[in-house]
């Protein structure tokens, strides 16, 4: 099944497609950020997660990566489509654009970074944040769009709330950045712990602040509505691009890749060194491994 992990935005529309069912979940990484709400979308069930809450009250340092990404696991989620607001660090990355990144920079500095902080050791692969096989799908649903589609881009992810001063945005230019965000670290390494395929979708929304030399383009002198309408440009082509890629995993389904076994290469603890406390606490994230390995009793 698909997950939606719904940025603003995104997750209004969402809440308004046809939901078949609502699940309340707790989860041993705490409450998610909202109910998982069952939408359909074209001829597929979606699990939709609302990462800032259903009132968008949750501050980027306090989303519950953790719990979001188990409780999407616990439903049958197997690809996740995380969409995310950014700031555009590049000229030619502007408002209303969309951008499907590969890389991530981690900046943040006080959230909870993985899911195995006790009674195991795991170190997954992140060299490639995001499983390449969704990322072509969502890319080619975009083929026949005259719209603006970067198919790669490095998010440079910050612990927030505020955006970044002038002397930053230049520092996050200089070692690679291309768009600023606040919430796709610890979610994609958490995501790749919790065997799923994810793929991030940004939209750019505006402007990174302070970059520029010229302060006629710079964010500041961008006018309400102007702001506006390219924050529903970007929204509406973040849904497109969601409808679409369901559809194209509805009716072609995706084999196996690499993301699936991500915890076969990643364990260093013997398995039958783990003990039944780790094994309930990790529940639904070290299944599969423990079956692979014959130690699922
Ligand atoms: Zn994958």
């Amino acid at each position: 099944m698909l997950g939606i992990l719904a940025g603003p935005g995104v997750g209004e529309a969402l809440v308004g497609a046809a939901v078949t069912e609502e699940l309340v979940l707790d989860t041993p990484f705490g409450s998610p950020s909202s109910h998982v709400r069952i939408v359909r979308v074209g001829e597929s069930r979606v699990a939709v997660l609302a990462r800032h809450g259903d009132e968008n009250d949750i501050p980027p340092s306090r989303v519950p990566s953790r719990a979001n990404v188990y409780a999407l696991k616990q439903v049958g989620v197997t690809h996740v489509l995380a969409f995310d607001e950014v700031r555009s660090l590049r000229d030619e990355i502007r408002p209303g654009d969309l951008v499907i990144a590969d890389q991530v920079i981690d900046r943040t500095t006080r959230r909870a970074t993985t899911f195995f902080d006790e009674g195991i050791s795991v170190h997954v692969e992140m060299a490639r944040p995001y499983c390449e096989s969704l990322r072509a799908r969502a890319l080619g649903t975009t083929g026949v769009s005259t719209r603006s589609v970067h198919p790669r881009g490095t998010y440079v992810c910050v612990e927030g709330p505020s955006w970044s001063t002038a002397a930053e945005a230049h520092m996050h230019r200089l070692v690679g950045g291309d768009i600023l965000g606040q919430t796709a670290m610890p979610e994609a390494r958490v995501a790749r712990e919790a065997e799923l395929c994810a793929a991030l979708v940004c939209y750019v929304v505006a402007d990174c602040e302070g970059w520029r030399v010229s302060t006629k383009v710079d964010a500041t002198s961008v006018p309400d509505s102007k702001r506006e309408n390219d924050r529903r440009v970007a929204t509406g082509a973040a849904m497109a691009l969601l409808a679409a890629t369901a559809e194209d995993l509805h009716d072609h389904p995706p084999g196996s890749c690499s993301c699936h076994d991500a915890l076969s290469r990643a364990v260093a603890t013997s398995p039958g060194a783990i003990r039944p406390e780790t094994r309930a606490r990790y529940g639904v994230l070290l299944a599969r491994f423990l079956a692979e390995v014959g130690e699922d009793r």
